[in-house]
């Protein structure tokens, strides 16, 4: 398996977007997408793909990625298939309007919110989880009524040809499109109008993507990444600590992006939190994780060549060793990193884990806060002031205590990030807010006419009426 940067041939030439983001306008324009029957006919159309054509996407998967089977179950079909089935069986709740009170000036009349979508949206996605990223936002938008075009990362080029192939045999072509390619076509995408634009990526290209909204003043969702930081304290228990960040750091060799970053050991946990990560990562991928079924590889050279020179950045714990030609980079844990290091300067993205040894919680909470908002904290701690203090004093797009990256499991937790890590959130009734305008209705009869004390001429009478409602 090599998967170089050279993009997919199946790319979409740039001349048919215009055309393909007329039609899908067009259809919302026509009303058909927003009867509820259509968006669950979707849906289901959705979760029949995935089930009956799990084998095509699975080999994509493996094809991109080096993704296992199981791996690829459970952080992508199983889970987007999870998705579908909650989304079902809310939406009639989620899509109720919703009454308000109404002043006593203004009464008799009635109030009330209502859910509308918002018209045709842009989904461009990247390659590290390439059907869960560009599936788990289009459930949103088909949920919220909108119709929609997918633009996969060239650099999943398997899966993103699956997705191209699939979605219109199971879904409506008419109102959901799949436009394949890189750069040059997303550039040409962005030049179209569009009702919301759904970006998931890095925050370079999430900058480029923003100016472009700029034209139509079209809301964005960025969905980015950054540096999510563990604080492991003393006297927790190490070796299930170990097992729990060994399985979120090394799921999808790393290229995850609420992977812990980079651990904060407080006080003198640093080296025994080093041994039990060597032991835990053993105990999950063998002497040799080469030879491991479950664990996966770097998308492309390009990033392999990025993160082999990170592993100079302390002394390695375990792990270090890599093969380019396989794309493979071993579990790593990193010691004896300085703030400083290159390791430290961006998002890992990888299989490297650099630990780093810091005298208190006050010295870790600094830290955190002295850099970018991160997409999500860890911390492993059983006491409750320090969980409390976390929570307040620090910013993050997520946080969880005692387990990484599972957050994003918990359907009903809306998934986004603050500052540098994003803005907007998505999953389940989140979805619905991301992908719906709420719309505010005011119905005030006609029948009698309440409102003459506000009309002029006022006089002192009706003004003393007044202050007396308002
Ligand atoms: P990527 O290279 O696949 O890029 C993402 C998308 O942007 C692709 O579809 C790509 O074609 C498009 N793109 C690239 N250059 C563009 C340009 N100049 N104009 C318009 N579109 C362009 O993926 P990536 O950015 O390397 O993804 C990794 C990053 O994404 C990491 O920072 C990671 O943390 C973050 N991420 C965030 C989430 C999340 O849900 N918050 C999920 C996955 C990844």
């Amino acid at each position: 398996m090599v998967n170089t940067d050279a993009p997919s041939e199946q790319l979409t030439p740039t001349t048919e977007i215009p055309p393909i983001v007329a039609k899908l306008r067009a259809t919302f324009a026509s009303g058909h997408t927003k009867p509820i029957e259509w968006r669950r006919a979707q849906l289901r159309g959705l979760r029949r793909m995935l089930t009956e054509e799990r084998a095509v996407f699975e080999q994509a998967l493996k094809e991109d990625l080096g993704k296992s089977s199981a791996e690829a179950h459970t952080t992508e079909l199983g889970f987007v298939v999870g998705e579908i089935d909650h989304m079902l069986k809310n939406l009639k709740s989620w899509l109720r309007p919703r009454r308000v009170s109404v002043p006593m000036a203004l009464a008799p009349a009635k109030a009330r919110t209502i859910r509308e979508p918002l018209g045709t949206v842009l989904i461009i996605s990247p390659w590290n989880y390439p059907i869960n990223l560009s599936l788990a936002p289009l459930i949103g938008a088909i949920a919220a009524g909108n119709s929609a075009l997918i633009k996969p990362s060239e650099l999943s080029p398997a899966t993103s040809a699956a997705l191209a192939e699939l979605i219109p045999r199971y879904l409506d072509r008419d109102a959901i499109a799949v436009v394949e390619g890189g750069v040059p076509e997303s550039t040409a995408l962005l030049e179209e109008h569009f009702d919301h634009i759904f970006y998931t990526g890095n925050s370079t290209v999430a900058r480029i993507v923003m100016s472009a909204a700029v034209e139509h003043l079209t809301p964005v969702t960025l969905e980015l990444g950054g540096k999510s930081p563990v604080v492991v304290e003393p006297g927790v228990n190490l070796a299930t600590t170990a097992r729990r960040l060994a399985w979120g750091k090394f799921t999808n060799a790393g290229q995850t992006c609420v992977a812990p970053d980079y651990v904060l050991a407080i006080g003198d946990t640093a080296q025994a939190l080093q041994r039990e990560l060597a032991a835990a990562i053993t105990e999950m991928f063998g002497e040799d994780p080469a030879k491991s079924a479950d664990y996966g590889r770097i998308v492309n050279e390009r990033h392999f060549d990025r993160l082999t020179e990170l592993l100079d950045s302390g002394t390695v714990v375990t792990g270090g060793r890599y093969t380019r030609d396989q794309l493979y980079i071993e579990p790593t844990v990193l010691g004896d990193v300085g703030p400083e290091a290159a390791v430290m300067a961006e998002e890992i993205f990888g299989p490297i884990l650099p630990v780093i040894g810091v005298p208190d919680l006050d010295a870790a909470i600094s830290f955190i806060n002295e850099r970018d908002k991160p997409l999500a904290l860890y911390a492993f701690t059983e006491s409750d002031s320090t969980k409390r203090r976390l929570t307040t004093e620090t910013s993050s797009g997520g946080l969880a205590f005692g387990l990484p990256i599972a957050h994003l499991a918990v359907p009903d937790l809306p998934f986004g990030g603050v500052g540098e890590s994003g803005m907007g959130a998505y999953h389940a009734a989140a979805s619905i807010d991301t992908f719906s305008h709420t719309k505010s209705i005011l119905d005030k009869s006609l029948a009698m006419d309440t409102m003459r004390v506000a009309y002029a001429p006022i006089g002192e009478f009706k003004e003393k009426i007044l202050r007396k409602m308002l």
